[in-house]
This record gives C-alpha cells, structure tokens and sequence, in this order.
C-alpha cells in the first residue's frame, strides 16, 4: 500500500497556527503545548482472510489536544491513512471545535485500507477489533475520546462501534455516549445526516449577508440570484447545493470525478440527485450540458465556488484560472496552502474548512448530549409548549374579537421537535462563529478569514491553560 508520506499535513496545519500566532501576543512555550500531538496510538493487527491467510493491518487513534476533554473526531478507513495525515486532521478537530466554540479537544483515527476491496463482514470484524484496541488502551469512552465517522465509515461502523464498547462495559451507564454519528436505532440523533450541508448554507449566507464585504468583492447582498458551482454532490455537496438553491442561490454547475453538468439557468438539485442516484453519473440528462471532464468547471465564471469532495482540488495548478469571488471550502483541505495565498492575492474571499464544514462536529455534540442525558431533545417540554401557545392565541383571539386561520394555530402552536431544536442550534453556533472569526479579521486588519479562524481558536485554547496558571 502506498501511503502519501512526503507530505505533511501536520506541517502544514502547524503553519499557519505559526501564522495565526504572529498577530497575537502568546507566550512561545503555551503556542508549542498547543501546537503538538498529546496522544499517538499506533497498532497492528491480523485480520484472517477468507482462505486462511492474514493481512496485518495498520490503526491509528491520535489525540491533539486534551485542553478539554473528552477529545473529538473521525475515524477515517483509506489505503492513504499515515500518521502526519492523521495528526494533522486531529489537529484541525482542536482548531475547529475551539473555533465554533464545542467543547472537546480534537482526535482523529485511522485504519490503512481500502473499504471497497473487503466484505462487509471483514469491515465488521475490522471495526470491532479497532475499537477492541482502542478500549483495551483507553482511547475511547464517552468521557476520553468519541470517535466519528469520517471519509470510508458511515453510521453502519459507528453501530458497531458502539455495540462492541458496550460489550466491554457494561456498567458504564452512558456508553452510548463513546461515539456518534449512530443510526437513529442506536441513540443517533434527527438532522446528523444533512448537518454538515446545512452549515455550509448557513455559513455562506452569513457571509453574503455582510454589505462592506460583498461591497469589495463587487457583489451585491443575499443568496438570491447567486450563480454557485459546487464540485462533488455527495452527502455535504448534495445538502449544501439544496439548501443554497432553496434559498433563492442558482446551481449552474456541478463537478463529479466522472463528468459534470452546466446549466445557467439554474440545476434542479432534487432532480438532478435522483438522475445521479439511479444512473451513477451525469450523462445523459435530459436538462443542461455534460461535461466531460467535470472538473474543468472550477475554473468557469461564478459567485461562489464549493468544493464538497476531497483535499487538494485548488492548487497551484488552478489557482490562477479560478473565477469565483468567493470558495467555500465544504470538503477538509480542497485548497493548499499555495493556491490559498495565489487566490488572497486575486481578491478571492475564502471562508475556511475549520468554519464552514463543522456543523457535522456540532450536531454530534448535540447527539453526545442526548445519550449523556438519556432523553431526546424536546420530549420533556414539546406538549407543555403547545398548551402555552395555545393558551396565547385563544387569550389573543378574546381580546381581539379576530380569529387564527387554522393553518396559523398549527404553525404556531407547534412544539419544537428534536429536528427543530438541532437545527435552532446549528444556526446558533454557525451564526455567532461567522460573525465573530469576521469581526477578529477586521479588528487584526489582516486579509484572510482562516488566519482570523486560527486566532479565534488559539485564544480559546490558551485561556484553558492560563486560567490554570500552567503559562503566564
Ligand atoms: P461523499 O463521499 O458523500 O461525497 C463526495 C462526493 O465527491 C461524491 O459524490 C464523489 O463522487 C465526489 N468526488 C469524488 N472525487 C471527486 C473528484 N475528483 N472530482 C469531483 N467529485 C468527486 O463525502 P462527504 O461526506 O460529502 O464529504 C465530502 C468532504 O466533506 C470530505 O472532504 C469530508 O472530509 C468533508 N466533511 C464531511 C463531513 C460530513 O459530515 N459528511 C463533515 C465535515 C467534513
């Protein structure tokens, strides 16, 4: 198996936290605490192929900061997962969540294979026999370390997971808690799926809704009419496209590795899912152009580019012909760190991996908080809600001599739903971040709203470890 090891994401995540540093005043020894991995698990193990044989297989859990615990992220299955690659993700869970202000340290694990080439019942096997190793260290439980599905898991892992944990303790009452991003069935939570997607919506209209910075980048406020180019309509893609076209934005392109479609007037997003589901590709849609090299879109006029598949999409390669005025940065690490300062150059306006892709880690807090406390959100309070607001509204039909239409006393005397309330706190978080990683931007004078993400982050980690008198 050939791991990327020449490149280093940690370096490169720890550059521009040097960066981030160099516009604050902290005390060089805290900025190196910060800045290094406190935990790294290496592991081998067999896994007993179908005719006898075994392939050793390699697994990482790596904890970057225990500021605040327990620490938080994914477990990633891909044949380039090595450590620099892991420490640097887990790494960037500790900015991120510092960031949006969540309060975990960040983790990230890996196991070096490729899903597709292995059964599902050795996925299972595999799975089970990582958390076994993890337990038997004491790298996961609902209070140490809470893994996530990343890039080759999804819920089925986390399930067993969370199976496999309870398995080993059973008197650990809130061994639901030891990871997220569950199937419903297993104490998962509503709106995880579409969670990251909707951030990505809400952060970019949040930042199309400041007037002084789409005044420079020449563009006018509000999503409506905005012409979007999205690259990648999988999960965070397909939810990000429907949610920006719902609110008034236009799709007029989408990249996939096997070719795209283009359509200035606008690209039905539910329709073209379904086509996309149903037929494995673009080709062949009745509405639009094809375009066989869908990545050749990139580069083609908009408002607002969204990378939503891998890293390393915008290099040093691309960076010079990209046209958007804006890229938000939905998949981990699309653009390098070259092309990153050849678009600040060009005026681009880049809002951040660490911001906008963190309603995954956000909603998973919540899912935390739910098997913590063992009650779904909203099941206490929803009835007695409806019988105040209906109270409300027959006080206010008394005393106004008017009636509601019964369609208005349905709206209004609803109860908040556990969706309801995950999404009322999705908003919030990505609301309150956007406007206070701007806000640092512009107080600091500097160009970029990733420096200003880095400095929100460090802050709040070094006051951890000030308020303990650990540094000065
Ligand atoms: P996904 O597998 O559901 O979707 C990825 C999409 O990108 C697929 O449709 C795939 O065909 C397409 N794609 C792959 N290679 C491509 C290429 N070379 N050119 C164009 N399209 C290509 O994955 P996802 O969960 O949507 O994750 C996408 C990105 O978002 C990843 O970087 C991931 O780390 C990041 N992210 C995801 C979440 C989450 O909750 N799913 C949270 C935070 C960050």
């Amino acid at each position: 198996m050939n791991a990327k090891v020449e490149y280093s994401l940690f370096d490169d995540v720890n550059k521009v936290v040097d960066d981030a540093a160099s516009h604050m005043d902290i005390h060089p020894g805290l900025l190196e605490q910060i800045k290094l991995c406190n935990s790294i698990y290496k592991f081998s193990f067999p896994l007993k192929n179908g005719d006898g044989t075994y392939t050793v297989l390699l697994g990482y859990r790596v904890q970057h900061s225990h500021h605040k615990l327990p620490v938080k992220g994914g477990i990633r299955y891909s044949s380039f997962v090595n450590e620099e690659e892991v420490k640097g993700l887990a790494a960037l869970m500790t900015y991120k969540c510092a960031l949006v202000n969540i309060p975990y340290g960040g983790a990230k694990g890996g196991v070096r294979i490729d899903p597709k080439k292995y059964t599902v019942d050795q996925l299972e096997k595999i799975t089970r026999r990582y958390t076994s190793e993890l337990i038997k260290k004491k790298f996961i439980g609902p209070a140490i370390d809470v893994p996530a599905p990343d890039y080759g898991t999804s819920s089925r892992e986390m399930a067993w997971i969370v199976d496999t944990f309870e398995a080993f303790n059973p008197d650990v009452i809130n061994a639901k808690g030891c990871v997220t991003g569950k199937p419903l069935s297993q104490h998962g939570i509503e709106g995880r799926t579409e969670a990251t997607g909707m951030g990505v919506f809400i952060g970019i209209r949040e930042a199309v809704s400041v007037k002084e910075d789409m005044n420079a980048l020449g563009l006018k406020v509000g999503l409506k009419g905005k012409k979007i180019i999205i690259q990648g309509l999988g999960n965070v893609g397909y939810y990000s496209a429907k949610y920006l076209s719902e609110a008034g934005a236009r799709i007029i392109g989408i990249a996939e590795y096997n070719g795209g479609i283009w359509d200035e007037n606008g690209i039905d997003i539910e329709r073209i899912k379904v086509y996309q589901t149903e037929n494995k590709t673009f080709k062949g849609y009745a509405k639009g152009q094809f375009i066989e090299d869908g990545n050749s879109l990139l580069t083609k006029p908009c408002d607002i580019l969204i990378p939503a598949a891998l890293e390393n999409q915008i290099t040093v390669q691309n960076a010079h012909d990209i046209k958007a005025k804006i890229i938000g940065e939905a998949a981990n690490g699309p653009v390098t760190q070259e092309a990153n300062t050849i678009l600040l150059e060009k005026g681009i306006m880049i809002i951040p991996d660490m911001y906008l892709n963190a309603g995954g880690v956000t909603v998973s807090y919540f899912e935390w908080l739910k098997n913590l406390s063992r009650v779904s959100f909203g099941k206490l309070e929803k009835r007695y809600d409806m019988k105040k607001y209906e109270e409300l509204l027959l006080g206010i039909e008394k005393a106004t001599g008017d009636s509601f239409s019964e369609e208005q006393k349905r709206i209004i005397i609803k109860g908040a739903s556990e969706r309801d309330l995950v999404n009322s706190g999705l908003e919030e978080t990505m609301v309150t971040a956007y406007h206070h990683m701007n806000g640092v931007r512009k107080e600091k004078g500097i160009k970029d709203l990733r420096t200003a993400g880095f400095i929100v982050a460090l802050e709040r980690i070094a006051i951890s470890y000030t308020d303990l008198g650990i540094f000065p």
